[in-house]
């Protein structure tokens, strides 16, 4: 499957990627196939529990209403949740903003073993601060290079960074805050600043721009998910996670047979030496 995968610093231009299905990917294969990815991820993310070795922290940023909550409840479904953590992150706390902007991020990255989720992120502090103007544009500008140099930490630390821009369009928007609005179920999600944020539609685009041109690299792909399908979103995601987790398994495996085998010699011992057979 293609991939909307940009692994080199360099200009984006959101309107040269579609946020609709590929002509070609049918809702009823694509429903079949993210079944089949389900499984091969929840055995993925059981190796590489058992094994230690490695974490994934997948970042979902978004414009209102693009799906991060959909994306979150749809990758976690297929996990299994003993490994799984999700952090939302919103206006930051007094305490958080007396801190620097990466300090409350840090905290919750993935340990070995686990998967962490980002709803929202790191990414906010060059989207809406800089938007919105809530910090000066030499602060704003110089974090680029320090998201960079955090990403690299966590990468070097055997972290796989995957990061995912749900792709809508502001039609696609529209319909769904309208939606929400009509559906009782659905009213407590209603924010006014939900609709004065597509007055700033453009600025928004320029700053993800900037945000998946100037922070991807082989080491922490961005992905640009075409998002107007919920189905074809689920998709992307559940099919590009696999793909970054699937060079692991041999790895993981071979791990796993080994600590085995230190298992079963050192029940041996410890039998022989209890006069046990
Ligand atoms: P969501 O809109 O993701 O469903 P919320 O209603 O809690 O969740 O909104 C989170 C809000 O927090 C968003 O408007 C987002 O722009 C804002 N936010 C997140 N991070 C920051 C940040 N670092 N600085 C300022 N605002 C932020």
């Amino acid at each position: 499957m293609e991939f909307h995968r940009i692994d080199a610093p360099g200009r984006i231009n959101l309107e040269e990627i579609s946020p609709e299905p590929p002509e070609e990917v049918k809702k009823h294969e694509a429903k079949a196939r993210f079944d089949v990815l389900n499984d091969e991820l929840f055995g993925l993310q059981d190796l590489m529990w058992g094994a230690r070795t490695h974490s994934v922290l997948m970042v979902l940023q978004g414009r209102d209403a693009a799906g991060k909550d959909g994306a979150v409840k749809h990758v976690v479904g297929a996990l299994n949740p003993r490994g799984v953590r999700v952090t939302s992150f919103g206006v930051p706390s007094e305490k958080e903003k007396r801190h620097d902007f990466l300090w409350r991020i840090h905290q919750h990255t993935p340990g070995a073993g686990e998967v962490a989720i980002f709803n929202r992120s790191h990414y906010e502090d060059v989207l809406v601060v800089r938007v919105n103007k809530l910090a000066p544009r030499p602060i704003w500008k110089e974090r680029y290079r320090l998201i960079n140099a955090f990403e690299e930490t966590l990468v070097s630390g055997n972290c796989i960074v995957l990061k995912y821009f749900l792709h809508i369009t502001e039609e696609e928007q529209k319909e769904r805050l309208l939606e929400r609005e009509k559906e009782p179920t659905d009213a407590w999600k209603l924010n006014v600043e939900d609709w004065r944020e597509r007055d700033q539609w453009d600025e928004f685009t320029a700053a993800n721009e900037d945000a998946i041109g100037k922070c991807a690299s082989k080491r922490a792909p961005w992905f640009v998910v075409p998002a107007n399908a919920k189905w074809y979103r689920n998709l992307v995601i559940a099919e590009s996670l696999a793909a970054a987790l699937r060079p692991f398994r041999k790895q993981w495996r071979k791990t796993l047979d080994e600590t085995g085998k230190i298992g079963r010699r050192d029940l041996k011992e410890w039998r022989a030496a209890h006069g046990e057979t």
